[in-house]
C-alpha cells in the first residue's frame, strides 16, 4: 500500500496445467471476484488476465496537471453485502480511508439556466410553476394509489422506451414539461432512448420546493422514490440511507485497486498484466493469449467474463450488439486557483445551451486541505480537439455559474476520450439479445458479468454485485 509510482507491479506468475478459475478482465469487479472466489476456496488455483499494463479499469485514475484524477468512477457507495464492503474497506490504509456519510459523498446540485441549485441531483422544476407543480404531485400520487402492488423500480423500466418509463414513474405532464425537453436538448433524438436515461441524465426524481408538501407524502415509498426535496439535510434521519461512501485520503479509487492487488498477490491469486485475449471460444476450456509478444495457452475449468456483454460477445465472435448510436465522452481535468467554495461532490447540468455533463468537485470529499481539482465530463463534443475542448470548458457557463468572480481556472488537461453506447432502446435490445445468445453458448464454463447482464447492469456496485453472485454460485 501507500504506493505512489505507476504502474502497478507486474506479478510474476508460474502457469499451472489448468487454473480452476479464470477471471477475464481486471475492473473492480474482476479484482475482488479474484479476491472472494481465492478467500472462500483456497485450495482452487484462480488467475486474472488483463490487457493493460495496469489493473483497476475505470477505477485506476490518471496523472496530470501535477495531481492525481479519478476517470469514470469517483465515489464507490458501499453495497449493502456486509462481506464486500468489509473487503473494500479492507483494502485501504485505515488511515487514509474516509467513510462519508450520505450527507457528503451523496451531495449532488444542477446547473440550470446559468444557475447553480445546490443539495439536489434532481430538476428543480417544480420552484419555477406552483400551478404545474401541483398537477405533476397529484399526478404522481395518483400513479401510486393506482399501484398497489410492489412499485416497478426505475432500473427494471431500463429497457422501455423513455417515454412510456417517464409517463409510468412521474405521469404525462412531468413528461411532457420536465423530462422531454431536458432529454432532447441533451441527446437530440428522444424516442428511441431507453428509460435508462432517466437515470443516466439523474431524471430519476424530481424535486419539491416545500418542505411540508414533502413532510405529508413521504410516509408513501413510491412518493419518496420519485419525489426529492432539496436540502436532504433538513429531513429526519429515518429517511436517508446509511450506506456510507468510501474514499481514500491519498490517491482516490487507486488505492482500492492497490489493496485489492496486494491482497490478491498474498491470496497466491494469478495477476496477469498486458495479456492479449487471442481467441475465446464459449465451448472451450482453453484459450491463447500474448503476453511481451509470446503466445501462451491458458488452460481453465471455469471462466468468469467480468467485460460486460458486448465486450465478451466481441471476444467469442458471437456479436448480436451493433451499438448503433455511440456519443463521445471527454473528460477535462481543471485545477482553480483555490478549493470550491461548495461541500457539493457533482454538479449536473441540464443547461439546454451546452454538452457538459457533470462536474466532480473534489473538495466536497477528498479531505485534502486546499483540494483545487474539478474534472469535468463532457458528451458530444467529437469534432473539438483536446484544446478547443478546454477552451470551452475554461467560458463555459456552467463553469462561471459555479464560481465566484474573484475564481479562476488556472490549468486544464483534456486526457481521455471515451466513446460510449447511448443506451437507445435498439441498443439495450441488442445487449438483452446479446446476453440471451452469450448464455445459450456457455455451456457452464464460461459465465458473463457487467454492462449489459442480468438485466441491463451498468453501475460500479451492480458490477460488484453481479460478480459476488456469480462466485457465490460456482463455489
Ligand atoms: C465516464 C464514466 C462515468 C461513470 N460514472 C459512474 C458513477 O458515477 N457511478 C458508478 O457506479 N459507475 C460509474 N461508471 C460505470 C463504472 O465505471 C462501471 O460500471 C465499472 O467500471 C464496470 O466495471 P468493469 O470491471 O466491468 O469494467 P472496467 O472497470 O472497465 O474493467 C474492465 C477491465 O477489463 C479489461 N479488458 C477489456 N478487454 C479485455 C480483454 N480482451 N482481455 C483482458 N482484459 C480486458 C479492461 O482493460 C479493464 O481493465 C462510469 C463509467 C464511465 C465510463
Amino acid at each position: 500500500m501507500g504506493n505512489d509510482s505507476l504502474p502497478f507491479v507486474t506479478v510474476e506468475v508460474e502457469m499451472p496445467e489448468t487454473y480452476d478459475l479464470l477471471i477475464i478482465g481486471g475492473g473492480l469487479p474482476g479484482l475482488l471476484g479474484a479476491v472472494l472466489a481465492k478467500s472462500q476456496n483456497p485450495h482452487w488455483s484462480v488467475a486474472l488476465v488483463e490487457k493493460e499494463n495496469l489493473l483497476g479499469g475505470n477505477l485506476v485514475g490518471e496523472d496530470a496537471l501535477g495531481d492525481h484524477f479519478e476517470l469514470g468512477t469517483h465515489l464507490l457507495q458501499e453495497t449493502g453485502s456486509a462481506e464486500i464492503d468489509r473487503l473494500l474497506r479492507e483494502s485501504v490504509d485505515p488511515k487514509h480511508l474516509l467513510a462519508l456519510d450520505s450527507q457528503v459523498g451523496d451531495r449532488v446540485g444542477t446547473i440550470q439556466g446559468g444557475r447553480a441549485f445546490e443539495n439536489t441531483g434532481y430538476p428543480a422544476v417544480m420552484e419555477q410553476d406552483q400551478t404545474l407543480s401541483k398537477v405533476i404531485l397529484d399526478e404522481i400520487i395518483q400513479i401510486i394509489r393506482r399501484n398497489e402492488a410492489p412499485l416497478t423500480s426505475i432500473s427494471e423500466l431500463r429497457s422501455t422506451p423513455l417515454k412510456e418509463a417517464a409517463i409510468q414513474w412521474f405521469g404525462e405532464s412531468a413528461w411532457s414539461s420536465v423530462v422531454q425537453p431536458i432529454i432532447s436538448a441533451k441527446f437530440g433524438l428522444t424516442d428511441s432512448l431507453t428509460g435508462f436515461v432517466l437515470e443516466l441524465a439523474n431524471l430519476s426524481r424530481l424535486q419539491v420546493a416545500s418542505e411540508e408538501i414533502w413532510q405529508s407524502n413521504s410516509h408513501v415509498d413510491g412518493f419518496r422514490a420519485r419525489v426529492a426535496f432539496p436540502r436532504q439535510t433538513h429531513l429526519p434521519t429515518k429517511f436517508r440511507h446509511d450506506r456510507k461512501t468510501l474514499y481514500s485520503r491519498e490517491h482516490g479509487n487507486k488505492d482500492f485497486v492497490l489493496g485489492l492487488i496486494e491482497r490478491c498477490t498474498t491470496l497466491g491469486v494469478a495477476l496477469m498484466p498486458s495479456c492479449d485475449i487471442l481467441n475465446l471460444d464459449p465451448y472451450a476450456t482453453s484459450m491463447k493469449v500474448s503476453r511481451d509478444g509470446k503466445v501462451t495457452e491458458l488452460r481453465f475449468k471455469r471462466a468468469i467474463s467480468s467485460l460486460g456483454v458486448s465486450a465478451t460477445g466481441r471476444l467469442i465472435g458471437v456479436s448480436a450488439a451493433v451499438q448503433q448510436r455511440r456519443i463521445s465522452l471527454h473528460l477535462v481535468h481543471v485545477k482553480l486557483n483555490k478549493p470550491m467554495p461548495s461541500s457539493v461532490c457533482y454538479f449536473y447540468d441540464h443547461d439546454h445551451e451546452s454538452s457538459i455533463f457533470r462536474i466532480t468537485n473534489y473538495a466536497a470529499f477528498s479531505d485534502r486541505l486546499g483540494d483545487k481539482r474539478l474534472t469535468v465530463e463532457l458528451f458530444n463534443m467529437a469534432d473539438h480537439d483536446g484544446s478547443s475542448i478546454i477552451e470551452y470548458v475554461k467560458n463555459s457557463s456552467a463553469l462561471s455559474s459555479l464560481l465566484p468572480q474573484s475564481f479562476e481556472v488556472v490549468s486544464a488537461s483534456c486526457s481521455k476520450t471515451l466513446s460510449l453506447a447511448v443506451p437507445t432502446t435498439q441498443n439495450v435490445d441488442e445487449l438483452l439479445a446479446q446476453e440471451r445468445l452469450l448464455s445459450s453458448q456457455s455451456a457452464g464454463v464460461l459465465a458473463v458479468c457487467g454492462v449489459g447482464t442480468n438485466g441491463f447492469r451498468f453501475f460500479q456496485s451492480e458490477t460488484i454485485k453481479d460478480i459476488t453472485a456469480l462466485i457465490t454460485e460456482m463455489i
